[in-house]
């Protein structure tokens, strides 16, 4: 394969060259895997930003509704839009985000967007790395927005806050006066959380939902990377567009504010040492299992260990020791 042609047509916005490039990171093949550094590389010639935004949310809450009504929102505006998923889960029979070809037909007919579904693949490692050579295809091919889907499961969502620039998070109108048990965490994360589903009967609740989140963000910390008001609540209805201008308009303030005092910047810094960290963790775990002298000694410390043979500490250090040579 030519990368370099292969690069070349990605950053001319070819959709097929896109679509080749994904399966490209994607592989696991080890010749593939060089291929897609030289290509991830090649890349960076671009110049291209893309604004990368997070957006997770529980089954059934409408992801998939508002990202083909905030999707044609954008591109009405305008700008390119790249939809790509992340499901840890996807191993599960028939269940995977954006696998169903119903979802999203609208967008998905459009010239100016690119919809990518998730592969199955349940290792959070490959899927960490993977999402993030996605975006930078879809960065270097000029699309203006990145829209990065991801139910809540397990660590997806604080792995997609670690290579988005925004993290919104949907959420359904919910009975009673009780918080929807969405974690701290995630919580934390979240620059702005939009209740979906802001129409017809379910308005006023979706009303009331909104104010109860709104309140429960000012207990936390205001944080320093963001102006007044952030995070915030919101309610929108993917159904009949209402709140999509104004939380369009939050994030563009938001990320905004962020690059004019350089916390944009400097967030993208951080994740980009963040995941060559994870990287280097992942490329000496797979050494370890790699090389089969020091794969059967792992072993058998494990067991001398779970015997109390053997400290944890004392086994690690000799496990450590045998590879250094
Ligand atoms: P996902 O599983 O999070 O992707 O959710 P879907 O987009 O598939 O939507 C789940 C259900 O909620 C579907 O029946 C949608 O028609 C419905 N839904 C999505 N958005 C809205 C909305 O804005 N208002 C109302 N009333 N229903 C919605």
């Amino acid at each position: 394969m030519d990368i370099d042609d292969l690069a070349k047509r990605v950053m001319a916005g070819e959709r097929r060259a896109m679509s080749r490039a994904i399966t490209l990171v994607e592989s696991g093949r080890a010749d593939h895997r060089a291929q897609a550094v030289e290509l991830i590389e090649a890349l960076k010639t671009s110049g291209n930003t893309a604004l990368r935004i997070g957006l997770s949310g529980t089954p059934g809450v409408g992801k998939s509704t508002f990202i083909e009504a905030f999707g044609m929102f954008l591109l009405d505006r305008g700008l390119k839009v790249a939809v790509l998923a992340v499901d840890p889960s996807s191993t599960r029979s028939g269940g995977s985000i954006l696998g169903d070809k119903t979802r999203m037909e609208q967008l998905s007919r459009q010239k100016d967007a690119f919809i990518r579904p998730s592969p199955s693949q349940s290792h959070m490692g490959g899927v960490a790395r993977r999402t993030r050579e996605a975006i930078a295809i879809c960065e270097a091919a000029g699309f203006d927005v990145v829209l990065v889907e991801t139910v809540g499961v397990g660590q997806s969502e604080t792995m997609v806050a670690e290579m988005t620039d925004l993290f919104l998070l949907l959420l359904a109108p919910a009975g009673g006066d009780e918080l929807q048990g969405v974690k701290r965490g995630i919580m934390e994360i979240a620059d702005i959380i939009l209740v979906n589903k802001a129409d017809g009967e379910l308005k006023s609740t979706a009303t009331r939902t909104c104010a109860d989140y709104a309140g429960a963000l000012k207990l936390l910390r205001k944080r320093p990377q963001d102006p007044e008001g952030f995070p915030k609540a919101m309610t929108v209805s993917a159904y009949t567009q209402d709140g999509l201008p104004a939380a369009w308009e939050a994030m563009e303030t938001l990320s905004d504010w962020r690059k004019e005092a350089g916390h944009f910047d400097a967030r993208r810094a951080e994740q980009a040492r963040h995941w060559f960290l994870e990287d280097l963790r992942a490329g000496l775990l797979a050494q370890l299992d790699r090389d089969p002298e020091v794969k059967a000694m792992v072993q058998r410390l494990g067991q001398d260990v779970a015997e109390g043979a053997i400290s944890a500490t004392a086994a690690a250090d000799e496990v450590l020791a045998a590879m250094r040579g």
